[in-house]
């Protein structure tokens, strides 16, 4: 990778989620060998990158990768296609409004954040028959998603300032991980909902994740910088003011493949409660120790080689 991580300007963090600065280090390496130091919050369980780099390095970074997918990507740039894009995300929106509709019972609209290309709001779209709208921060993909139905704002969550006009749901699928502030996302959806509105999240599974590929340097990420498993992300999103109504992960069942549904991920359904968020955290004593317990080196990189080392290995031989 021919990004600058080292010599691009660092700043040091307090926890996002209760404001500690008391933190455990979980590793100081991560993909493509980088000097990536992930910390773990002693009071809430919380996985992050400390320090990392300031917001104009995630924007510098954000627009090299973006220069590498458009012009790197296949002939004459042209191997990013918003347009194929958009159609394999739309059966993720189809397969997400399914598993939401059941517990979506007030009337509304729906908005995404970190809309993309708009895909999936198009795959929602057609199956709640709702009016949907996005925010995307890329200004190219917006505009496709505008140019083809699904009305898009080209901003960051910051500078949306049409709060008339409150949402039934408000979502965001493989986004979180990004957002240098996912506590200001939490009140901002809270805010932008109508009364018993649903706020959905699809986000990485860290734990499942580190299950998979067995060491923490094949798992932290540059872009990522928080990490969640799925009890700490209960506890954050319960702490904003809502109440979890579904939960689902496939780090512990083998499910089914649902087509457009991505694996390694966690999905909540949370309904919005009559609370000030983050009045008072949900944050039981023992949730640091389990995290912390449940991402033990030697137990992952154990579960690593009996699961996915020696599953090959069989496949390969069948
Ligand atoms: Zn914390």
């Amino acid at each position: 990778m021919s990004f600058p991580y080292n010599s691009t300007e660092k700043e040091n963090i307090s926890c996002n989620f209760c404001g500690g600065n008391d933190y455990k280090i979980l590793s100081k390496k991560g993909t493509d060998d980088l000097d990536l130091i992930s910390v773990i919050c002693k009071k809430c369980g919380l996985i992050f990158i400390n320090p990392r780099m300031k917001k104009e390095g995630y924007a510098l970074y954000y627009e090299k990768e973006y220069r590498d997918k458009t012009i790197n990507n296949g002939a004459g740039g042209s191997g990013f296609s918003c347009e194929r894009l958009h159609e394999t995300t739309k059966k993720h929106g189809e397969a997400l409004a399914n598993m939401f509709l059941p517990f979506l019972k007030v009337k509304g609209d729906i908005m995404e954040v970190g809309s993309g290309v708009g895909g999936v709001l198009a795959g929602i779209k057609k199956v709640t028959g709702r009016k949907v709208y996005g925010i995307e921060p890329s200004g190219q993909e917006a505009s496709y998603a505008s140019s083809v139905g699904i009305e898009t704002y080209h901003a960051l969550i910051e500078d949306f300032t049409d709060r008339e006009n409150k949402f039934a749901v408000v979502l965001s699928t493989q986004s979180l991980n990004h957002f240098l502030d996912p506590k200001y996302f939490f009140v901002w959806a809270h805010d932008c909902l109508v009364k018993d509105g649903l706020l959905i999240v699809e986000v990485m599974n860290f734990r499942h994740q580190l299950k998979k590929s067995g060491l923490f340097k094949n798992s932290v990420k540059i872009d990522h910088v928080y990490m969640f498993t799925p009890e700490v992300l209960k506890a954050f999103i319960e702490s904003s003011g809502f109440e979890i109504l579904h939960c689902d992960v496939d780090e512990y069942v083998k499910k089914e493949k649902i087509q457009g549904i991505p694996r390694v991920h966690i999905r909540i359904v949370a309904r919005k409660l009559n609370l000030t968020p983050f009045k008072n955290l949900s944050t039981p004593k023992d949730l640091y120790s389990k995290t912390l317990g449940s991402l033990n080196k030697f137990k992952i990189y154990m579960y690593y080689l009996l699961h996915s080392r020696l599953a090959n290995f069989f496949k390969k031989r069948v």
